[in-house]
């Protein structure tokens, strides 16, 4: 089936056609500077050129197709609440239930609803599929979702753990246990998935059992911007001093991790700053290494013995500085680094452990628009 997956954020709109039966992206394109119309003409066609609104965008999208026919489309949607534990046929009534989350993920979700009802005004025949970031954490028990506040909160306002990157962390345990000979079913693993967001998933029979972010992608790892945990009272303590919510907010998610304790926010280029002696660059992947480190003894518990630990995304796939100073960390867990394979570029899932190692160490690259095209092409055969 030929499946056009797309990523619709409020300024952004990044897209792939997928054969899900040759396995092949047919296109892939992204058009950004959406509501930015005024710098360049709607029609120009041109990347980051600026359109007025996601209609526009969809009419670059549709010229850029040519002669391509789509029959279906996947959303990625980053917030499905506790109703959405699989992937869903989209109707009217499921594009409202994905608006009332809007509260929940108030940058996400309407942008994703703005892709939904551009696609359905101009192919109304075409079906389309949303797929959620936060479906595969639904497996999360209660012990793990639940934050210790009162109940209340939970009640009136959904607070408690959601997890993100549930598509990615899917894909690659599946892929993992496939490389290991399992059945997925039969997988007990710890994932990383380290791209400019980070999170890290304890898997336990192939479901997920845990996962660092929570109420929001905020919690846990170190990350490009973010600064993961810290202690609640930091933000108590902003409040006084006369931080507003919009500037806590942004000093958290915007202003911090990698960028704030290196002055930059991309892995590769801290990676060669340490390399050159920069002291800030050199505590900064410290600091990332061993907050992950932590979090890998923690989940490596809580699935009462891990059978691999994994490494994906932007990071994890490419940099095998970060994944060395990582596993450096490990040797507690009798986790032992091939130097010679994990220097090895190769886009293929692949072993980077050596033979003494006590659990294995594996890249695998993920695929989260594969994973939505196979997801849609699956509802949709289904529902026809
Ligand atoms: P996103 O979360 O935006 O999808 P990615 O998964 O693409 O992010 O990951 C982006 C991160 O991967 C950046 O920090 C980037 O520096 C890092 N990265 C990509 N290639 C390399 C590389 N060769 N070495 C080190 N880091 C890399």
């Amino acid at each position: 089936m030929q499946v056009l997956v797309i990523n619709s954020g409020s300024s952004s709109l990044k897209y792939q056609v997928r054969d899900t039966e040759a396995g092949a992206v047919l296109l892939e394109g992204l058009i950004e500077r959406i509501g930015q119309a005024e710098t360049a003409l709607p029609d120009s066609g041109q990347r980051g050129a600026g359109v007025p609104d996601h209609a526009a965008a969809l009419e670059l999208v549709s010229a850029a197709l040519g002669e391509i026919r789509i029959e279906a489309v996947g959303h990625r949607v980053v917030h499905g609440g506790e109703r959405f534990s699989e992937p869903v046929l989209i109707d009217n009534e499921i594009t409202r239930a994905i608006e009332r989350l809007n509260p929940l993920a108030p940058l996400h979700n309407p942008a994703n609803v703005l892709g939904i009802r551009a696609i359905a005004a101009k192919w109304p025949e075409l079906p389309q599929v949303v797929v959620f970031d936060t479906a595969f954490h639904r497996s999360l028990p209660e012990y793990a979702w639940r934050y210790a506040i009162p109940e209340e909160l939970y009640q009136r306002h959904g607070i408690r753990r959601y997890g993100f990157h549930g598509t990615s962390h899917e894909f690659v345990s599946r892929q993992a246990a496939e490389f290991l000979g399992i059945p997925s079913g039969d997988f007990d693993g710890v994932i990383a998935h380290l791209g400019n967001g980070a999170s890290i998933t304890a898997i336990k029979a192939g479901r997920s059992l845990d996962t660092s972010m929570g109420f929001t992608p905020l919690e846990g790892l170190v990350m490009g911007t973010r600064s993961g945990d810290l202690d609640p009272s930091i933000l108590v303590f902003l409040g006084r001093e006369g931080y507003s919510p919009e500037q806590i907010d942004t000093l958290l998610n915007r202003e911090s991790g990698l960028l704030a304790l290196a002055g930059n926010n991309d892995m590769r280029s801290v990676v060669e700053a340490a390399g050159r002696g920069e002291r800030a660059a050199e505590l900064a992947l410290a600091v990332t290494s061993y907050r992950l480190a932590k979090y890998i003894g923690a989940y490596h518990v809580a699935v009462e013995g891990m059978k691999a630990l994994v490494f994906t995304a932007g990071i994890g796939e490419n940099s095998a500085e970060f994944r060395a100073l990582v596993v450096d960390r490990l040797t507690a867990l009798g986790i032992e680094l091939d130097q010679a394979a994990n220097v090895i570029r190769a886009k293929t899932a692949r072993l980077i452990s050596t033979e003494h190692s006590a659990i294995p160490v594996l890249v695998v690259p993920t695929d989260e628009e594969r994973a939505i095209a196979e997801a849609t092409a699956s509802l949709v055969a289904a529902g026809a």
